[in-house]
């Protein structure tokens, strides 16, 4: 039977809490099977799918529901790699469908503006047209007075004139507002459609940068992995380039890890791995970056530190894991933690770096591990 894991004080990582270990050694698939049933549950929960490919992933959620045998789980796990494949790819596909709709509405917002360009170029010929009229009508007007025998015929001719501008005038001014009324209903119709397409354009950008986060994180400490590990490099590098402070690197691998799970299991080692990025990540400063390099290896980026500052920092972190209460069956279980630290010299290619930081720890492990060497 496992043991439930104590829970951590974030505050206190050092204080006396038991980290309890389960306690058989490597255990049945039976008894693993809810655990890894549970993880693939989760794992199509947290999965953004595309409509196409969630009677799929349904399919895949109902065979985990019946339960598995340890036959049963290779074939799933198959299924669920070529799901994930295939949405990385689909993610692609709509992305590109997204730009070539975006581009078809920019092409007809275009063509609408011609209208509406257009339609401001009508109105000017209408007055213009206007104007002629009203000047024809008034010398008409003229004409007509001059020719007028007594008053009665110039009110009467002078009726008709009047008469004959302002209908003139009132079918103009009702041309113009129909007119206007287009104009000002194709800009509306084009300013909902801006917008719509902002926030369509703000949807994407905000999924992508999120499938962005989620590919720079490691599943199972929850610290940076390697990916976010080279794009952090390069900018700590710039960065140190540009002010010239010390930058210092170190590599860090737990002791006899391998012994852990041997001892207690794999999904005891996976306690103890999370447990001890955790308490890494809490132990460092805010300008620290630290990532899973692999396996039960951290990588560590000190900027602006000088080796001195640097080395008195991973003795804490190395004080720190050691001090770390695991238990099983009641029994005491220490960890313990090597690590290499060494500072970039002006010029040298990062790779370099790791080398010489990977040779310390080399030399750490050595000496009998337990200890920070300084290359
Ligand atoms: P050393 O002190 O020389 O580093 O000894 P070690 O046993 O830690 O070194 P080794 O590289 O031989 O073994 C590392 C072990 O770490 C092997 C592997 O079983 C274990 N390991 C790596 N990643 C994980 C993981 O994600 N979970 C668990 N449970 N174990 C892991
Ligand atoms: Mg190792
Ligand atoms: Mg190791």
């Amino acid at each position: 039977m496992a043991q439930a894991l104590a829970a951590i004080d974030p505050e206190h990582p050092e204080q006396d809490i038991l980290y309890a270990l389960p306690d058989s050694p490597e255990p049945s698939y039976s008894s693993v099977a809810a655990h890894i049933e549970e993880t693939l549950l989760g794992l199509l929960d947290d999965l953004t799918l595309p409509e196409r490919h969630r009677p799929q992933a349904e399919a895949m959620r109902s065979r985990l529901q019946n339960g598995l045998n340890w036959y049963e789980l290779l074939p799933i796990l198959d299924d669920l790699a070529t799901l994930m494949l295939a949405i990385t790819d689909s993610g692609q596909h709509e992305f590109e469908a997204y730009l070539q709709q975006l581009n078809e509405r920019l092409e007809s917002f275009q063509s609408n503006l011609q209208a509406a360009s257009a339609g401001h170029a009508d109105n000017r010929s209408a007055a213009r047209e206007m104007d002629t009229q009203i000047r024809e009508q008034v010398d008409g007007l003229q004409t007509s007075m001059q020719d007028a025998a007594d008053l009665e015929d110039l009110k009467h001719v002078l009726e008709n004139h009047l008469e004959g501008l302002l209908g003139t005038m009132d079918q103009h001014q009702k041309q113009r507002d129909e007119r206007e009324q287009e104009v000002a209903a194709r800009l509306q119709g084009l300013a909902e459609r801006v917008a719509h397409m902002e926030q369509e354009a703000m949807g994407y950008r905000e999924h992508l940068e999120e499938q962005r986060q989620k590919a720079l994180i490691d599943p199972l400490t929850g610290l940076p992995n390697r990916a976010a590990w080279s794009e952090r490099l390069e900018h700590e590098i710039g960065e140190w380039q540009q002010h010239g402070n010390t930058l210092m690197l170190a590599m860090l691998d737990l002791d006899h890890f391998k012994r852990i799970n041997d001892n207690y299991g794999h999904l005891a080692g996976d306690k103890v791995l999370k447990i001890i990025a955790s308490v890494l990540h809490k132990r460092l400063r805010g300008s620290d970056f630290i990532a899973r390099f692999g396996g039960e290896e951290f990588v560590l980026m000190m900027p602006a530190t000088v080796p001195a500052v640097g080395a008195k920092l991973l003795e804490t972190l190395r004080a720190s894991i050691e001090a770390c209460p695991f238990h099983f069956k009641g029994e005491r279980v220490t960890v313990t933690i090597s690590m290499g630290l060494t500072a970039f010299k002006p010029g040298e290619h990062s790779d370099m770096v790791l080398k010489r930081a990977d040779q310390a720890l080399y030399r750490a492990k050595n000496a009998g591990r337990n200890r920070v060497e300084l290359g």
